[in-house]
């Protein structure tokens, strides 16, 4: 019943010549009916990727939005002008704007609010450190990442929400965690979503995110609560994306 989302994370790569090459070599209609698919490329890009996806099938994110509507914000992007520019998903909290930039539970849980005030679909991203996790301090971090965000989100409608875990020592390492190890923390947050509304956390999509590879990503959407991927750096390789999104079929 949940439909699956591969979603691409181009992170701070890429120039107009190689989305071009890139967007020009993966299928922009024939991928499976059953999911869906994103790409999340730098802001500057947006409008002109937006174009270059006309009529495809893969929809448009961004990589993160302002905590504030409007204003005297420099360099900052609010979730109105994401919607502006076309896209339907934007990553909040990734692990690198938690660690590099400073954004704390509650800036991630304000712009989750603001994301879904837009009509956007927020994914909203928690996971554990290698010292977290060698700690067994794992499922207390994610507890605390995702309460903060349902704690704003408690009395509004979440349910276009997606979440996406992805353990912090697995991002661009090639260190997957097995599809076992994920299942425990998916279904984890799923129980937490259902204590909030057990119909709404039944729906909601919970991706998995660190090094999935076309020859890993068939076996971590084969578990049941695994609803497809957030991919980094095998989204900017089309024969890597294009594999990964068959697997979600
Ligand atoms: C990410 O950036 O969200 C990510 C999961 O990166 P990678 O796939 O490269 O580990």
């Amino acid at each position: 019943m949940r439909r699956k989302l591969v979603v691409g994370n181009w992170k701070m790569h890429g120039s107009k010549a190689f989305i071009a090459e890139l967007l020009g070599k993966v299928p922009r209609v024939a991928l499976p009916a059953g999911a869906d698919f994103a790409v999340c490329p730098p802001f500057v890009y947006l409008s002109w990727v937006e174009q270059l996806l006309a009529g495809s099938v893969i929809g448009l994110g961004a990589q993160n939005v302002a905590l504030a509507t409007q204003g005297a914000f420099t360099g900052e992007v609010a979730a109105s002008m994401l919607r502006d520019c076309g896209c339907r998903y934007v990553i909040v909290g990734h692990s690198e704007r938690r660690s590099l930039f400073g954004e704390s539970n509650a800036d991630v849980a304000g712009k989750t609010a603001m994301v879904l005030e837009q009509g956007l679909v927020p994914i909203v991203c928690v996971g554990e450190s290698l010292a977290e996790r060698e700690a067994d301090a794992t499922l207390g971090v994610i507890g605390a990442q995702l309460g903060a965000v349902m704690e704003v989100l408690k009395d509004c409608d979440w349910s276009p929400m997606v979440v996406a875990y992805e353990p912090v020592w697995a991002i661009g390492t090639g260190q997957t965690a097995t599809p076992e190890q994920a299942q425990v923390v998916h279904a984890f947050i799923r129980e937490r979503l259902a204590a909030v509304d057990a119909n709404v956390a039944a729906g909601t999509r919970i991706l998995y995110g660190g090094s999935v590879k076309a020859d890993n990503a068939a076996a971590l959407f084969a578990q049941p609560d695994i609803d497809g991927g957030l991919v980094g750096g095998a989204s900017l390789n089309a024969e890597e994306f294009t594999a990964i999104c068959d697997a979600a079929g």
